[in-house]
């Protein structure tokens, strides 16, 4: 453990690196310490985040280049320096363990996030930062790993990932325009004539209360068919912050699956949801979620454009899977993938079709991701393509315990 004999050497050279200052090793020692060294010194430059190493007193024993990039110092100024140049935190309070506190360091063990701290660059303009720590004892030495993130860069491109979500999810409405505009016409026009016939049978004498009634009982029946279709449309298209909840997943592909009915409808497909009785919820953004679905159900009719109709189907199952996830299937009967496209399919712009974007899987994949979750495709064995999801199901989401 390089870091640990890092920590023990309380020194260090003028290029930055530690010196031993005890202990008299022999040559084997020190030659095996310095190449142990060198290994975790490369593996740390290989990690694409700012990693600083601290002794026990918060001194810095070890920066990566990322850190040194990120703060704007040379290697040297930084190494045998208190964490403090770099990072204060904003709050001290009794959770907030001292750098220069190893009992609190300690206590601190395994994973402790400090989510408001003020980091200063050397040319003095600061930057909100998140730093996890781990603190662990080695050798009899608490050493402490320290991630730190630039929240305003994290931040943004989380904003831009989200503004290109609502993008693409505004632009795969689109497509379903014509669909939901006849599914909303449908209750219209019924409304439309059980009024018409209402009308008539006022100037009859005496009235038929009876049938009035009935017809006003139609008329309220029709008019929450067309408000639950415009409910559907805009749980899709709003745009707003993530929403993480706990979450029926049943409910939410259920929405999704009537959303595209009528276009199912359109292109003579069947689409057939099989959902296991005993689904746990999980915890998830209904909107992110039913994106992906979206998309994954769209995806599975374009397969199908060119299959006779009556082999048109999609079939989409919901059941528990091992080790506390849920998996979500979405089965066709189109063209499927060639092996080459399996992988190929999720990155950016990636598309086969004349109108395609080719953000669709990428971005349901990183919805998914955030989720800590898997998307991936399969190929059947007959024909056709499955696209599986799995979810942790709410009780196995790390995210609770360390938010
Ligand atoms: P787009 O639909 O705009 O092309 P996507 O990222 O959603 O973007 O999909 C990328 C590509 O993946 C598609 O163009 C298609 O070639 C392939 N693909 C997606 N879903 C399926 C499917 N169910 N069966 C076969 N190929 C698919």
């Amino acid at each position: 453990m390089a870091s640990a004999r890092i920590a023990r050497r309380k020194t260090y050279d003028g290029a930055g690196r530690a010196v031993l200052a005890h202990d008299s090793p022999t040559d084997a020692d020190e030659h095996e310490q310095v190449s142990g060294e060198r290994y975790f010194r490369e593996a740390l430059a290989l990690l694409p985040l700012a990693i600083l190493i601290l002794d026990e007193r918060g001194v810095m024993a070890m920066v990566n280049p990322q850190a040194q990039r990120l703060f704007g110092y040379e290697h040297e100024e930084l190494i045998g320096k208190p964490v403090e140049l770099l990072v204060h935190a904003l709050h001290f309070d009794s959770h907030t363990p001292r750098w220069d506190d190893p009992v609190a360091m300690q206590q601190a063990r395994g994973f402790l996030p400090l989510d408001d701290l003020r980091a200063r660059r050397k040319d003095g303009t600061e930057f909100r930062a998140e730093v996890d720590l781990s603190a662990f004892r080695f050798d009899g030495e608490h050493v402490t790993l320290a991630f730190v993130i630039d929240k305003t860069e994290r931040y943004e491109l989380l904003r831009q990932r989200q503004d290109l979500a609502h993008l693409t999810r505004v632009s795969t409405m689109g497509q379903l325009a014509s669909s939901l505009a006849h599914e909303l016409n449908q209750p219209l026009t019924a409304i439309l004539s059980n009024v018409q016939a209402a009308q008539r049978f006022m100037t009859a004498d005496p009235i038929d209360l009876a049938e009035l009634r009935d017809i006003l009982n139609d008329i309220v029946q029709d008019d929450y068919r067309a408000s639950e279709v415009i409910r559907r449309i805009r749980a899709v298209v709003k745009k707003g912050d993530l929403d993480v909840i706990p979450l029926d997943l049943a409910s939410v592909v259920r929405d999704v699956v009537a959303l595209v009915h009528s276009d199912a409808i359109v292109r003579g497909t069947r689409v057939t949801l099989d959902i296991d009785a005993a689904l746990p919820p999980v915890r998830g953004d209904r909107v992110q979620l039913q994106q992906v679905m979206l998309n994954l159900l769209l995806n599975a009719f374009d397969a199908m454009n060119e299959v006779p109709p009556v082999d048109r189907m999609v079939c989409v199952t919901l059941k528990p899977a091992d080790r506390g996830m849920v998996l979500i299937a979405v089965r066709d009967r189109g063209h499927g993938l060639t092996a080459d496209k399996l992988d190929k399919i999720f990155k950016p712009f990636f598309t086969s079709k004349p109108q395609g974007l080719g953000l669709g899987l990428s971005i349901s994949r990183s919805i998914i991701d955030m989720h800590r979750g898997r998307l991936w495709a399969e190929n059947n064995n007959d024909r056709g393509a499955t696209f599986y999801v799995a979810l942790p199901s709410g009780d196995a989401t790390p995210e609770d315990k360390s938010r």
